[in-house]
């Protein structure tokens, strides 16, 4: 018996894992991949790592190709990634909430005040700009300008309000704040073309000076491999809570997500795509995974490859309970463990009316109980799998002794399959199951 058990379990647990050359093989193909969408190479080492780990313990799918599910893999993760802890802008508990911006030169600090604060506004709050950027000779200017056509008004240096100390600047504006009644402050900076210490030190005292809710890290992704130098920089230099993506509109891949997500922590949170205020929008972890891997054609095929398999696992069970009679209770252990592979099935039974005692059965099944389950399946004899009608006390109790469970719970199955059995004679009645390919409607 024991053997026969140990055979029936290993098929009921699983088909086997990816083999190592399977993920190997695929590995190759996405380090090429991503260092071409310039993620920086320690980040691209770590990441495959990662990945050959997580593949090593992935059950084979039936559905995929090894090399489509090494790619699957791949790209959850990189969502997973991107998306860790995606949030939104943490407001303070005593008004005004202070955001402040830093990032290199030309990075798109300033236009993102703008597009920041038309967002805010949207949002339902009244945001000031600050212009703290006095590095730059039309800084200030071009704020004002943004500032306008944002609806936002700006907070420049006057004289006597701090003219040629951004520091200054950026402290009276927070009082300023609270007079004028509005509950977001966000301080533009100046930056430089490269790291540099004084320009860290100016972030660093202003920082300091207003005691900002978030900085967010402004960043362009056309850097490339630099974003991990960059982003490293303004960590040990400023320190900063959230990361905003520029220049998606160009044709960068995108890699400095991962780098500097990886590198940071930190969660990206708003991204950034063109020239205009509206082009802004918070960060979507999927589009940028996408992009990253640039398999957009393989993402698609592993779909479609997975809903074909769904559907013709639906198809094959569809026309075995299209007669009622038929369905035996091997046809019952396989379609839980189907039930078990689709999980949103078990929201579409749970929707249907008359099924909320099914679907609490649904819910309870679990690896344990289907290798149970297929246990006493086990001990039965063919007829008694084929015409459950004649499984009486006796053969219960020889069930149970077999199977090594109770006689309870040998009880139970037979209900449960009994229940499964009506539900497959009232769907092949013409019900169906809703938005499932193959079942009649
Ligand atoms: P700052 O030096 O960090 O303040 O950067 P700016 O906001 O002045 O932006 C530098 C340049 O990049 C400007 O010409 C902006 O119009 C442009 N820019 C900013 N964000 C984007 C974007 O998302 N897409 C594109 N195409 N250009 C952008
Ligand atoms: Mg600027």
């Amino acid at each position: 018996l024991s053997d026969r058990l140990t055979t029936v379990f290993s098929s009921l647990r699983s088909k086997g894992k990816l083999s190592e050359s399977d993920i190997n093989a695929t590995a190759r193909e996405i380090r090429i991949a991503l260092l071409e969408a310039d993620v920086a190479l320690p980040v691209v080492k770590d990441f495959i790592a990662q990945i050959k780990e997580r593949a090593a313990g992935a059950e084979v799918s039936q559905a995929l190709n090894p090399a489509q599910q090494v790619v699957k893999i791949v790209n959850d993760e990189l969502i997973n990634i991107l998306g860790g802890e995606t949030r939104r802008v943490r407001f303070a508990k005593t008004a005004p909430t202070v955001i402040m911006l830093a990032g290199l030169q030309g990075s798109g600090k300033t236009t993102l005040a703008g597009k920041l604060s038309r967002w805010l506004k949207n949002e339902g709050h009244a945001p000031l700009l600050v212009a703290a950027d006095l590095q730059r000779p039309n800084a200030v200017q071009q704020l004002q300008v943004l500032g306008e056509r944002a609806g936002t008004p700006v907070y420049a240096p006057e004289p006597g309000n701090g003219v040629g100390d951004p520091v200054e600047v950026a402290r009276r504006s927070i009082e300023h704040a609270r007079h004028a009644q509005h509950d977001v402050v966000i301080i533009d900076t100046a930056g430089r073309l490269g790291i540099d210490q004084e320009m860290m030190r100016q972030a660093a005292d202003i920082r300091d000076a207003v005691k900002p809710d978030e900085i967010l890290f402004v960043v362009d992704a056309m850097i490339g491999q630099d974003a991990v130098t960059t982003a490293q920089a303004f960590v040990d230099g400023v320190g900063f809570d959230g990361v905003v993506l520029t220049k998606l509109d160009g044709d960068a891949r995108g890699g400095a997500a991962l780098s500097v997500r990886h590198i940071t922590g930190r969660p990206i949170m708003f991204a950034s795509t063109g020239e205009k205020l509206e082009d802004f929008d918070v960060f979507h972890p999927d589009r940028m995974a996408g992009r990253i891997l640039d398999m957009g054609d393989i993402l698609t095929l592993i779909e479609q490859a997975e809903k074909a398999f769904d559907a013709e696992q639906a198809e094959k069970m569809t026309s075995k309970f299209a007669s009622g009679e038929d369905f035996s209770l091997e046809d019952f252990l396989e379609q839980m463990q189907m039930i078990r592979k689709l999980g949103p099935i078990k929201n579409l039974l749970g929707m249907m009316p008359g099924m909320g005692q099914m679907r609490q059965q649904i819910d309870e099944i679990d690896d344990r109980d289907l290798d149970r389950v297929g246990g006493i399946i086990n001990s039965m004899t063919p007829d008694e799998r084929r015409n459950p009608k004649i499984i009486n006390g006796s053969r219960r109790a020889r069930i149970a002794k077999g199977s090594g469970v109770s006689v309870t719970e040998v009880n139970n199955l037979v209900t449960r399959f009994f229940d499964a059995q009506k539900m497959m004679r009232q769907m092949a009645g013409g019900m169906g199951i809703p938005g499932m390919p193959g079942t009649r409607r």
